[in-house]
């Protein structure tokens, strides 16, 4: 695996214990073999992210508009998207609703087997240690990461009905690990979270033309990856939509694999 990472320019290196210890000493001291990979980007705010965006598009000249969708109809031309407030009219759209995206491809004539794969968080506010880079605890599937608003500890995957209540216990095992990998935290005060991730039994994004519709695309699927892949993802969808060659072949990601 980092054999390949490094044929691909990032740069990785291997850190025994005392280099663990000089780059994060927060972390237990019982860890002995680690992975620095050079470089490592991550927000410490994805709100602010989402907000900047946001921002843009209106400086722009775009308009956000708040609705739930109920349904979607399409052309080749134009599509209609039906809100709980009135109809829009467009000569595009996109859906990129994440785990809630396969309802509308079902009635557009498009099914995927996408499920809402769950994770979860706590968010601590004043942890009372120190960690200036994000670090994956490999074993346990959990990542620290340091943010604007404290620290978040993220991770498990969980696979059940979507309409499930969250689980108590993944919250349970992320409070109960904190202070094993990261001695001294203070959790007080701690928020909880749980996400959908939205996911395809191959792993990889629904990219592409609705079959019978063809003023509707499809960008959604990206299960653990969707905030890394968005920017490459909204670059193909526009070069496609702008009848642009996509800078890569998007076959293996067409809506209609399945
Ligand atoms: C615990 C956890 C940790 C993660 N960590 C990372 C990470 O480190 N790096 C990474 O790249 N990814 C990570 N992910 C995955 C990432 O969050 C998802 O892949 C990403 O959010 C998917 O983006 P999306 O826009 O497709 O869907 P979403 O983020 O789910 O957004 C879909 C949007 O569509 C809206 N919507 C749905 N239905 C309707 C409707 N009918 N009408 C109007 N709006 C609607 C929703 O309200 C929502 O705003 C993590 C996920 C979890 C759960």
């Amino acid at each position: 695996m980092h054999r390949l990472q490094r044929a691909h320019g990032i740069l990785v290196s291997d850190l025994d214990r005392q280099a663990i210890r000089e780059m994060a000493d927060s972390v237990d001291p019982g860890f002995c073999h680690g992975v620095h990979f050079n470089r490592p980007n991550w927000f410490s705010s994805p709100y602010e992210v989402v907000k900047a965006m946001v921002d843009e598009v209106s400086e722009l000249g775009g308009e956000i508009v708040n609705r739930r969708v109920l349904s979607i109809t399409g052309e080749d031309h134009s599509a209609l998207v039906h809100t709980d407030d009135g109809s829009y009219s467009a000569d595009r759209v996109i859906i990129a609703a994440g785990a809630d995206s396969a309802a509308f491809t079902k009635e557009l004539g498009d099914p995927v087997p996408l499920i809402a794969e769950r994770g979860y968080h706590i968010m601590i506010p004043g942890p009372g240690i120190d960690l200036s880079l994000p670090v994956l605890f490999a074993d346990y599937k959990v990542v620290a990461t340091p943010m604007s608003e404290g620290l978040r500890l993220a991770g498990t995957s969980e696979l059940t009905t979507d309409d499930s209540p969250p689980t108590a216990g993944r919250i349970e095992s992320l409070v109960n690990l904190a202070p094993k990998l990261l001695p001294g935290i203070n959790l007080e005060g701690y928020e909880e979270w749980m996400g959908r991730r939205p996911t395809l039994p191959d792993s990889l994004p629904v990219i592409g033309q609705a079959r019978h519709h063809r003023a509707v695309w499809y960008a959604f699927g990206h299960q653990h990856l969707g905030v890394t892949l968005a920017a490459i993802t909204a670059r193909l969808v526009t070069q496609s939509i702008f009848g642009e060659k996509p800078v890569i072949d998007l076959t293996p990601y067409r809506p209609q694999r399945f």
